[in-house]
């Protein structure tokens, strides 16, 4: 007799894929999106038409070009890679994650990372066979230096992740413990700069001086999420090696245009970033002055706030009841009890958040 497909499923199906889920979206249909750290601008028209005229030469008969120099130029030049580094592709940089994973993965081989941190870390170290270690961050999210150096001396990772800033936290990790970090680690660090466009400091500079650093870029949070292109820079010995993990055509014919046209118009992406960094000042401000939450400082195009014990859960649902889609957070980490994370949008979604709050956290009148 056939088997049936759950024991088929069971039997076949690694135990850690089994234990995983599915990667959760949430449907944002007839909601205002502030819960994936989207840009909320588009095109102005007379741009958008250029970008078609450009996308009439595209070749999807062809296979894409495997390794788009010209692309990979722009982007070093744009992202101020050093000179002698190298840059990877990736379809976002979840996919280099992913290449590293596989690349270091082995018995014993450890994945270690602070927390709470960019949930991927885990699912791809799970994915990869990895050993997963986090290790907590201090209250005010800053680096426990001690522990996290305690950490690698008995766990030797093979790979530390340091997201900079961090998400969902919001912070930079101070330069010190960074730096502690990335002398004191046998194996590679990798700062995933996936905000750099909304921080004030960077770690590419650094790349030259630290022969086990890495440093990843994306453009998703710059305003193309969905392209889908991301970037590893570091030194060309670990990217050659790193390279042969990638799968031959990751980066699609219309993701190669339409980057290398996006990146002609740099200032326009960059007046984008600037907005919302001026449009999260405002609102960490705004809701700063609001009771019966803790909003806190951030560097990226999201702000993280915590409500009143037992409220969080209930705070989400109530903005998404009238109409405003962010982030629950409670449930995911022991430090974000309570916790939600809203991304900075237009003005208008702005308010549209904050007068929600308003009204939810303002004093009753007597
Ligand atoms: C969003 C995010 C990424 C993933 O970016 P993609 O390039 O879209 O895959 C990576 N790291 C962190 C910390 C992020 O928040």
């Amino acid at each position: 007799m056939k088997k049936p497909i759950t024991a088929k499923v069971a039997q076949l199906i690694r135990p850690e894929i089994r234990a995983l889920s599915a990667y959760h979206v949430a449907d944002a249909r007839g909601l205002i999106k502030l819960d994936a750290m989207e840009n909320p601008y588009t095109w102005p028209p007379e741009i958008i038409d250029a970008w078609l005229a450009r996308l009439r030469d595209a070749s999807l008969n062809r296979y894409p070009d495997p390794a788009p120099q010209a692309l990979c130029a722009s982007l070093k030049a744009s992202m101020a890679v050093p000179e002698g580094c190298a840059v990877l592709l990736g379809n976002g940089s979840d996919e280099l994650i992913q290449m590293i994973a596989l690349a270091l993965s082995g018995p014993g081989r450890v994945l270690l990372t602070p927390e709470p941190g960019f949930a991927m870390y885990r699912i791809i170290a799970d994915i990869a066979s990895m050993t997963y270690v986090g290790i907590q961050l201090a209250d005010d999210f800053t680096l426990d230096r001690a522990a996290m150096l305690r950490a690698i001396e008995q766990h030797q990772p093979a790979v530390i992740f340091l997201a900079y800033p961090n998400n969902p936290t919001g912070n930079l990790f101070d330069d010190d413990s960074v730096r502690a970090i990335i002398e004191a680690a046998p194996g590679l660090v990798v700062l995933d700069e996936a905000y750099h466009a909304f921080a004030t400091q960077s770690w590419m500079a650094q790349l030259p001086a630290y022969p086990n650093l890495l440093v990843m870029r994306t453009l998703s949070k710059m305003g193309l999420a969905g392209l889908r292109l991301g970037l590893l820079a570091g030194a060309p010995l670990w990217l050659d090696e790193l390279n042969k993990l990638r799968l031959p055509y990751n980066i699609n014919v219309l993701t190669q245009i339409s980057a290398t046209f996006a990146l002609e118009h740099a200032t326009l992406l960059d007046e984008q970033t600037t907005r919302i960094r001026t449009a999260r000042e405002l609102l960490l401000r705004e809701m700063q002055t609001l009771p019966g939450i803790t909003t806190y400082p951030s560097q990226a195009n999201f702000l993280l706030f915590r409500a009143a014990p037992g409220h969080g859960p209930v705070l989400f649902d109530t903005l998404k009841q009238a109409g405003v889609l962010i982030k629950n957070l409670h449930g995911t980490h022991p430090a974000l009890q309570d916790c939600l994370r809203v991304t900075v949008g237009t003005a208008r979604e702005n308010e549209a958040f904050s007068s929600v709050l308003r009204t939810v956290l303002a004093p009753k009148n007597p």
